[in-house]
Order: structure tokens, then C-alpha cells, then sequence
């Protein structure tokens, strides 16, 4: 609107009001934010301990805005978002200055680095409507920014903000695992060396929108320091081969009712351990279960565990199996229940020891 008619008004007012005036602090702010390709002049003019940020095209501004001051109504825009007015403002050239500034505040709440940001992306219809109103509805830029930010977080859909930016971050390596076969250790033995975690650099390029990380990728990697491998050591000595005692008892207790050999006119091929129907049967060493059914070779419900080095156990007569075929079991580990299933006289255990499927005689070798 034209006021250049009231001007010589204006001056007579002014001087009255000189007092008025000497209370407008004027200060010249150059915003320097970086992704903000124009940097924008403004003069911010403090009134009653508000700031409001004024264009700086010329005196006759000034002029204009001294007058603010003692009518009371004020020549500005209206910010408006999709039909709604969001906001006051009297910069023209306002807009640019709003969306940095919205930006600023997105990328400070989302803790992104402002030197990391490669590009952004504001969509939003949004335009500044020519107005005259109170100069109590004017806002103050940052009044005008969080308002307008506060719209962005609840709907998305009116302002999407998405900014591309890179993320430098430090994390640890994993130790990695490595098996080493010894013959220091017998089967079924295993030492540990614990390893320790390395730290690597990583140089990531983010796209956040809308306040949510929705793509990341790795562009650089850098070892800081590198990980030292845990090591465990695995037995590959066999005990039978050494005399040593390497299974686990086969039951809780239980007297052994029968040996391994010759037995009337027969060969007896492992040994009976006494106990009652329904007692846990432990497997003797890790291994694999490869057999778990009934048998009608006079072994009843049998469960046959592989292990390494081509040993095997057998466990004859169950009433009950805890495991099937092709699970992995592990030295001790309840697989069964004591029975009195096949060829068998009353409720024992019937353990057998095979080396290269060769029944042996496993006395000697369980841990009593
Ligand atoms: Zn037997």
C-alpha cells in the first residue's frame, strides 16, 4: 500500500516520538547459514522486547516500519500453507529465509552435522499473500519457523522435508572364531582364547525424511583396529585309542549287572546297567543321534549316538526317548528313560561302545 502521501506526517511524528525511536534497537543480521545459497539481509528492530526481522531494500523501508511503530497496523504477508495461514511476516523475500531456517531446525533436532549435508529437499505449497494487519500478529521469524516446523512432524504429508547427509560413525568389530584341531587335547576337550573387538570407521550416506532414517549406505570403511580372532583349540586325540576314561556314566548310579564278552553261547556286546524304569539315560559324549525306534534285533527301543572319529554308543531297552534322529546332543544331556524293552529280563540299561563300528569292551573308559 501507498503511504508516500503521509511522509511529511511521518517526519512530524517521528520527531515527536524521537524518544520511541531512540528505544529501536536496529542490528544489522547477515544469516550465514550455509545451505541457504543466498545469504539474506535482514534488520531486526526490537519492539517492546519483540524481535521482528525487516527487510533492508532502503530508507523509505525503514521509514515504513518507524511508522508500524505508531499506527499500529503494518503492510506484510501472510504465510500460507495449503489454503491456511500459518503465519506473519513483512519480508517479502521471506520465504527462502523461512524454509532455511525450518531446515536449520530439522537438521539440529535430528542431530544431523549442517557440514555433513550433501542436499535437502522441502516439499510443501506454501506462498506469502500481500496484507495489511495489526502489527501484534506480526511473528518473529522464529515464531513463524517452529510453527510452521510443528506442522511438518504432525503431517508429513503437507511439509516432507528430506535431507541426504553423511554420517561418520566409530563401531566395533566382532572378534571373529577360529577352530583349531589339536592333538594336545582329547576328543570331545575344547580350550578357549577369547579375542578382542577391533574399531572401524564408517562413513555412511543417510536420506532422513520426515524424521526417520529410510536409507543408509556404507560408502567408506576404515580399520582403526583390527579385531584379534578368538581361538578355540578342539581336541582331535582319540582317549580310546589311549586308555584314558572319556565317557560320561550312562546313568545316575546303577550297578553293572552284566560285562562285555562272552556270555553263555552268545557274545554280549556291551554292557547292562541296573536301574528302574522311567531313570534318565545320559549320553555319553557329544554327538549326533542316528538311530531312535524300536528294534526288533532284541535291543527294544534303542537310541544309537554318533561321535567323532567313528565312535558310536548304543542305549538299549528304553521305555522312553527324549530325542529323534539328527538331533545334536551333548556329553550328559538326558536322551532317554531306562526300560525293559526287546530281550531283557527286567529293567536295565544295555550301553554298548563302538570304535569303526566294532563293539568294544567300555568298562575302562567310563568316567566312574
Ligand atoms: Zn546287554
Amino acid at each position: 500500500m501507498d503511504i508516500k502521501g503521509e511522509t511529511v506526517k511521518q517526519y512530524r511524528i517521528i520527531n515527536k516520538f524521537a524518544l520511541l525511536v531512540s528505544i529501536i534497537i536496529i542490528t544489522l543480521n547477515i544469516n550465514t547459514f550455509k545451505v541457504n545459497a543466498k545469504a539474506n539481509t535482514n534488520l531486526n528492530i526490537d519492539l517492546n522486547n519483540k524481535i521482528y526481522s525487516l527487510s533492508n531494500k532502503g530508507s523509505d523501508n525503514l521509514l515504513d516500519n518507524l511508522m508500524v511503530a505508531l499506527t499500529g497496523k503494518i503492510n506484510g504477508y501472510e504465510v500460507v500453507l495449503n489454503e491456511n495461514v500459518v503465519g506473519y511476516t513483512v519480508l517479502e523475500n521471506n520465504l527462502e529465509n523461512i524454509k532455511s531456517e525450518v531446515l536449520k531446525k530439522y537438521i539440529s533436532e535430528n542431530s544431523i552435522r549442517e557440514d555433513m549435508v550433501k542436499s535437502f529437499d522441502i516439499k510443501w505449497d506454501i506462498n506469502l499473500r500481500e496484507e495489511r494487519f495489526d502489527v501484534e500478529m506480526l511473528q518473529t521469524n522464529k515464531e513463524v519457523v517452529d510453527n510452521i516446523y510443528n506442522i511438518a512432524e504432525k503431517d508429513p504429508e503437507k511439509i516432507r522435508i528430506s535431507v541426504n547427509y553423511i554420517k561418520e560413525e566409530v563401531n566395533n568389530i566382532k572378534p571373529s572364531t577360529i577352530i583349531i584341531p589339536t592333538e594336545d587335547l582329547y576328543l570331545g576337550e575344547s580350550k578357549v582364547e577369547e579375542g578382542q573387538y577391533g574399531l572401524k570407521k564408517e562413513i555412511k550416506e543417510v536420506i532422513s525424511e520426515s524424521g526417520k532414517v529410510v536409507n543408509t549406505k556404507t560408502i567408506k570403511e576404515e580399520i582403526i583396529k583390527d579385531q584379534v580372532s578368538k581361538k578355540i583349540y578342539r581336541g582331535t586325540k582319540n582317549p580310546y585309542e589311549y586308555g584314558v576314561a572319556f565317557l560320561n556314566h550312562p546313568t545316575r548310579g546303577g550297578v553293572m549287572t552284566s560285562g562285555y564278552g562272552e556270555r553263555w553261547h552268545s557274545f554280549h556286546k556291551g554292557i547292562d546297567i541296573a536301574g528302574n524304569i522311567g531313570d534318565d539315560v545320559f549320553v555319553a559324549m557329544d554327538g549326533e543321534v542316528i538311530y531312535a525306534e524300536y528294534n526288533d534285533g532284541g535291543y527294544g527301543n534303542l537310541i544309537i549316538v554318533k561321535h567323532e572319529d567313528n565312535m558310536s554308543t548304543y542305549y538299549g531297552h528304553l521305555s522312553d526317548f527324549n530325542v529323534k534322529v539328527g538331533d545334536k546332543v551333548k556329553k550328559g544331556n538326558v536322551i532317554g528313560k531306562v526300560g525293559n524293552t526287546g530281550f531283557s529280563t527286567g529293567p536295565h540299561l544295555h550301553f554298548e561302545l563302538r570304535v569303526n563300528d566294532e563293539p568294544v569292551d567300555p568298562t575302562n573308559y567310563i568316567v566312574q
